[in-house]
């Protein structure tokens, strides 16, 4: 295995041009893979070295996370306030145990693109855009896209960013353990008393979902910035009756459209304690 660990975005895109290279951050999903025999590495681009992918900027109008940074330095001090998006903050805060945290990053959960990563449910829910690094090329790409359609060869994520909003924003997920666990069923919201409300379910489906129907049904019953209890049992409702989730070791097929339709009710009926900052 050859290893190159660039400290500059100009020779990832170099070391990833010349070889057919796997991209590792923190490595905590591509070293499971590799231990199960999933997968076989050669040639490594590690990129957590990265300058342009350990940035983080906070403006009045914009958060722009670097792809690399590692979740406990994200949420840690001197990091992203969790005003800035208590979406993210709460699923970044609810991920693995110190270890995986430690070394765990945005990127890495985008590039995973599981149908439970945490960081990229709450980044779908902010409708969050990515800047997308190949060779002689940047583009933007939001991150639902990445989520469909993935990368070029050669091509690199290297921040995250949305614009700060003033509503409120909730992450909820339930797992089999308290600790350094991933989730069964997730529920990221995010109200935008001006715009929309976002409902993104991890664990419903092969991928993360929004649970459209509920997001109309949402809007229209939100008073001020809030739902009353009779429209949170019809919201509830509306995201039970629009998903069909898949049954698997982790837990059944009904078990998941129950528990989606709690953590929603949940995220709408106390969502004044986790405001965004803007
Ligand atoms: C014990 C344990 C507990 C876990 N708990 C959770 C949990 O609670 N919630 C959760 O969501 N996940 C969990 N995970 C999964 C994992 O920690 C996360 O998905 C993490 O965000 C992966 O980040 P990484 O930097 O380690 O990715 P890596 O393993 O380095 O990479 C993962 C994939 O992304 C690609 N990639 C990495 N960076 C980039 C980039 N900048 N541009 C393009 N592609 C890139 C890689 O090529 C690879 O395909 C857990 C894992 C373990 C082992």
């Amino acid at each position: 295995v050859t290893i190159a660990r660039p400290r500059t975005l100009e020779e990832a895109l170099r070391a990833l041009g010349q070889f057919d290279a796997t991209i590792v951050a923190g490595g905590t999903d591509v070293m499971v893979e590799v231990n199960r025999g999933h997968r076989v590495l050669s040639d490594v681009v590690a990129v957590r070295r990265i300058a342009e992918l350990r940035r983080l900027r906070i403006d009045s109008r914009e958060v722009r996370v670097g792809a690399a940074i590692p979740y406990a330095e994200l949420i840690g001090p001197g990091g992203m306030s969790s005003a800035a998006a208590p979406v993210l903050y709460e699923a970044a805060k609810s991920m693995g145990s110190t270890q995986i945290r430690a070394m765990g990053t945005i990127g890495g959960n985008i590039g995973t693109g599981s149908s439970v990563g945490d960081a990229l449910c709450a980044l779908l829910a902010l409708d969050a855009r990515a800047t997308v690094a190949g060779v002689g090329l940047i583009r933007d790409a939001s991150v639902a896209g990445i989520m469909r359609e993935g990368l070029a060869a050669g091509e690199l994520i290297v921040d995250v960013y949305w614009p700060l909003a003033r509503g409120p924003q909730r992450f909820l997920k339930v797992c089999r353990r308290a600790a350094v666990s991933r989730s069964v069923v997730s529920a990221s919201v995010v109200v935008d008393p001006d715009r929309s409300v976002r409902i993104v379910l991890g664990g419903c489906a092969r991928e993360p979902i929004r649970a459209e129907g509920a997001e109309i049904l949402a809007y229209e019953l939100m008073t001020g910035w809030h739902f009353p209890p009779d429209a949170v049992a019809a919201i509830a409702d509306a995201v039970r009756n629009e998903i069909d989730p898949p049954t698997d070791v982790a837990a059944s097929s009904d078990y998941r459209r129950h528990a989606a339709g709690v953590l929603v009710a949940r995220a709408l009926s106390a969502p004044e304690s986790h405001r965004a900052a803007a």
